[in-house]
């Protein structure tokens, strides 16, 4: 058969399949247009921006063009007047908050379970006061809870909306942030993080997607970051490999995700979490130019 042959029956044949569609169905993917169009805004983690003082790790992050900056969660309630006065003046926001409570959130135990409604609010009203878009919080990590699947999400659900509201007061978000399987079974991929932000119900409830996980667990970063949709509030990034600098390690690519990112409209941080193979000071403002650049062919 001659290529001009088989190119008109494949194209028949096409054309019988979209004849026997309603054209509602064949209306029904337009393409999107984010309101508003997605930004690229860089923020980096406290312990990774190089420096000896929180001012001059801030100075740095300033003078290589970053937005923000991560703290961890742990001691930030005794930090906040600290960051307030070493952000005073300075376009650099703070972007999430990582973790620092203690407990497990779905432990079997209710006084851990309780230590951890105790923390997170505590660092939730720390990240409020930062204007923080909102606190990271790993529900458990693998053997911290007895519970089975089905029950951990049940009592997730449940848990959220309390922690949801007194983010939400304190001017923040609780974010779910999925992990790979070697440090967590029960939540691992974006849309499923976002199923249980949907089943919470609580606008003071989002989720978030790194980069580094997502390599071990989805399928597409482009699909993922699609379905996480508007629950996602922030995304982490590492290199692909050792979950070092961006571009440390050979082919980092993130122009799929990004792709995803800007289908979103994407508003908030891409935050470096990782550790560095070289020197930081180069290794940083590196990382910041590769996911510049990668952007713009997304
Ligand atoms: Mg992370």
């Amino acid at each position: 058969m001659t290529t001009s042959r088989r190119k008109f029956l494949a194209l028949s044949s096409l054309g019988t399949a979209a004849a026997a569609l309603p054209a509602s169905v064949l209306q029904a993917a337009p393409a999107p247009v984010p309101t508003p169009k997605a930004v690229l805004r860089l923020s980096c983690q406290e312990g990774v921006a190089p420096g000896k003082s929180l001012t001059e790790k801030l100075d740095f992050l300033e003078a290589n063009g970053f937005d923000a900056i991560e703290p961890g969660g742990r001691g930030l309630p005794d930090r906040v007047a600290e960051f307030q006065k070493a952000l005073q003046g300075r376009k650099l926001k703070v972007s999430a908050v990582c973790a620092g409570f203690q407990g497990v959130l779905i432990s079997d135990s209710e006084p851990e379970r309780k230590k951890a409604m105790e923390t997170i609010k505590e660092v939730l009203t720390a990240a409020g006061a930062l204007g923080s878009v909102g606190m990271i919080v790993v529900p458990a990590f693998n053997n911290q809870t007895k519970l089975g699947h089905q029950e951990s999400r049940e009592l997730l659900v449940k848990l959220l909306p309390e922690l949801g509201e007194h983010a939400q007061q304190a001017g923040t978000r609780i974010l779910l942030e999925p992990l790979n399987r070697a440090e967590c079974h029960f939540l691992r991929q974006l849309a499923d993080a976002a199923a249980i932000c949907r089943d919470a119900k609580h606008p003071g409830v989002g989720m978030m997607g790194d980069f580094w996980h997502m390599t071990w667990e989805e399928t597409s970063d482009y699909a993922a970051f699609i379905a996480a949709g508007k629950y996602l509030q922030h995304v982490h990034c590492a290199s692909r490999k050792d979950r070092k600098l961006p571009g440390e390690d050979e082919g980092d690519n993130y122009v799929d995700g990004m792709k995803g990112l800007k289908y979103i409209g994407y508003q908030n941080y891409i935050s470096l979490e990782c550790g560095c193979k070289g020197d930081r000071l180069q290794a940083v403002p590196a990382a910041a130019k590769l996911l510049r650049e990668q952007w713009e062919l997304a």
